[in-house]
């Protein structure tokens, strides 16, 4: 059973129902089964992670990318890019009142979750007009020390 509440378990089968209406008009079971193991993986969670979970329903790799790139352009998950490659990339669903921050490394691709309460407080207490947020993600890119200390090779 998906580990993120009822109500943003909805609205992501809300959001794939409309992305599926306006594109191939129909909606297989496998895609609701790889979004049920998504909902079940820790976040983010990289690809390799959610093909291996997916294999337990014999989902093939093809398939899990598929629906991957699928859900990110349906808004229901939120791909952080990694210059290591695609089996580096982080995805998360894009639910609730979530607040991720990460550190990205330009060069390495490394990528750190952030905490900060006082950031995470100011961003979560925003007030918008005509807007309600879904998801917050906050990227910021930059080097990493490792990368930093590293004599460049020409
Ligand atoms: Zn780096």
């Amino acid at each position: 059973m998906p580990k993120i509440s009822n109500r943003s378990y909805n609205a992501l089968l809300e959001r794939l129902n409309e992305y599926v209406q306006k594109h191939d008009g129909r909606n297989s079971p496998v895609r609701l089964l790889v979004l049920n193991v998504a909902c079940t993986l820790n976040q983010p969670f990289t690809a390799d992670k959610l093909v291996d979970a997916c294999a337990e329903h014999r989902i093939s790799k093809g398939t899990v990318y598929n629906t991957l790139n699928l859900f990110v352009d349906a808004h229901i998950l939120h791909v952080s890019e990694s210059r290591l490659g695609r089996s580096h990339a982080e995805y998360e669903l894009m639910v609730g009142s979530s607040l991720r921050m990460h550190t990205i490394c330009y060069k390495c691709g490394r990528i750190t979750a952030l905490h900060n309460a006082a950031l995470t407080d100011m961003i979560k207490n925003r007030q918008y007009t005509n807007f309600i947020p879904q998801h917050i993600s906050l990227f910021i890119y930059g080097e990493c020390k490792t990368c930093k200390t590293k004599p460049t090779s020409l």
